[in-house]
């Protein structure tokens, strides 16, 4: 059985909660696309966590972790991060590294710095950890796989082709200095010597664990709205963020994918630039970012504010349907305990008409949200565990959301913990 947990909007919607409480009854865990350019937010009873590249199963004894060819391999920051959660007593978790995965390079990350700054204020919010550059390297086929870093004859020679023209853009168009070919090459000989315990066929992996029918999670990173094809391009993250993409991210059949949870979380956030029609600014936006998430909306990796907003029902239904969705995860619902009444984004006023399709990127910046408020309940429900014990206007809150998007919300999540978690029949479960 294989599930998939994928965001429904712009990313930070509380994935890695929902995998890591999920992970609890899965066998494999596998991250199947992006790098360590996002970050997931744990909390769990060795302490809170901010993961940037390891699946959210590692704090489990009984599952295999899996870094899938789909994704950016960051060797060092994977090194690093098993270091943090293993000295902060978390049990050494198994790992498992696909032979296909490509590495994110050290010209990589300076690519993505100099571009930045070449582009100044005109920039794409990038984190800069080199994913952009990583990804088109991959597609113009000059990335090096993990394979690769055991042949030394071809490491060799591609690693002079490479620098052949890296070095013609650092020199010329960056005015910055040249990469040295025998500096690159023995930093990827350590790379080979970090990486090669964890080294595996994963493909052949999940295909033996599909017929021993195991559980198997994979993780998403961002969400729908980042996707290169189906988000806000080119505000958008390299790599698909969609569970689709979980099939050639993991290297598994398209069919096995049987339950795909969109995560969404109960009012918006969003990092970097783009347009964000639910949006709100001033005070308003500084509360509930204050209040917002476990400790406030700020970015797992970079620490940067998130933009805020209101929960936005185009978006979301857009995001779900994207993603395929058989549940929707509905998170962070206790934050808005504080407000008297709620705006919702039901639709988006665009050249004079109001639709709650969500349209391409150039009309997307025209778009003007339309708001219904909803009633407050102006209560703490951290700690309910029965749908039926919420307050009216809490379930109302939810219910209301659910017929707009159309999606079955079966989880309710009011709370950072594993054990905040309401299960819910919906009625528009088959
Ligand atoms: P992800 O990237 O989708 O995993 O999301 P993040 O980890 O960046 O953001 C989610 C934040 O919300 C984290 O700080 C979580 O601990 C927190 N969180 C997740 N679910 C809930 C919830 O139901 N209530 C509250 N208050 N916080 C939550």
């Amino acid at each position: 059985m294989v599930k998939a947990v994928v965001g429904a909007n712009w990313g930070d919607e509380g994935k890695g909660k929902i995998t890591d409480m999920l992970a609890r009854e899965s066998d494999i865990i596998v991250r199947f696309q992006g790098g360590a350019n996002a970050g997931h937010t744990i909390v769990n009873n060795y302490g809170k966590f901010a993961l940037h590249t390891l699946p959210s199963g590692v704090f489990y004894t009984h599952t295999a972790n899996i870094i899938g060819n789909g994704v950016a391999l960051n060797i060092p920051i994977l090194t690093e991060e098993i270091k943090s959660i293993t000295d902060r007593g978390v049990p050494a978790p198994r790992i498992l590294v696909s032979d296909r995965a490509q590495i994110v390079m050290p010209y990589h990350i300076l690519q993505d710095q100099y571009e930045e700054e070449r582009l100044g204020g005109k920039s794409f919010g990038s984190t800069k950890s080199g994913i952009a550059p990583f990804y088109s390297d991959k597609y113009a086929k000059i990335g090096f796989q993990v394979s690769e870093l055991f042949e030394e004859e071809l490491l060799r020679e591609k690693v002079a082709g490479v620098c052949e023209i890296k070095n013609v853009l650092f020199t010329h168009l960056y005015q910055k200095p040249a990469i040295d070919p025998e500096e690159l090459l023995a930093a990827l000989h350590k790379y080979k010597e970090m990486i090669a315990p964890y080294v595996c066929d994963v493909s052949a992996y999940l295909a033996q664990a599909i017929r021993d029918g195991k559980t198997i999670l994979l993780e998403g990173q961002l969400g729908t709205l980042k996707d290169p094809d189906h988000g806000i391009y080119p505000m958008v993250t390299s790599s698909s963020t969609l569970a689709a993409y979980g099939a050639i991210g993991a290297g598994i059949p398209p069919y096995e994918i049987r339950q795909i949870i969109t995560v969404c979380k109960a009012y918006s956030s969003a990092v970097g630039a783009g347009a964000f029609v639910s949006e709100i600014f001033g005070s308003q936006a500084d509360e509930l970012r204050r209040r917002g998430g476990d400790g406030g909306e700020f970015g797992a990796t970079t620490g940067r504010p998130r933009r805020m907003g209101w929960f936005d029902c185009v978006a979301s239904k857009y995001g779900c349907r994207l993603q395929g969705t058989t549940d929707v995860a509905f998170t962070v619902l206790d934050v808005l305990g504080y407000l008297d009444e709620i705006p919702v984004c039901v639709g988006y006023e665009l050249d004079g008409k109001i639709t709650t399709e969500f349209p391409v990127t150039a009309k997307l910046e025209q778009a003007k949200p339309v708001f219904k408020m909803l009633p407050g309940w102006k209560s703490d429900i951290r700690g309910i565990r029965e749908y039926e014990n919420l307050p009216e206007n809490c379930r109302e809150y939810v219910e209301f959301i659910e017929s707009q998007i159309g999606y079955p919300i079966t989880m309710v999540s009011n709370g950072p913990g594993r054990e905040d978690i309401i299960y819910r029949k919906s009625v528009l479960q088959k």
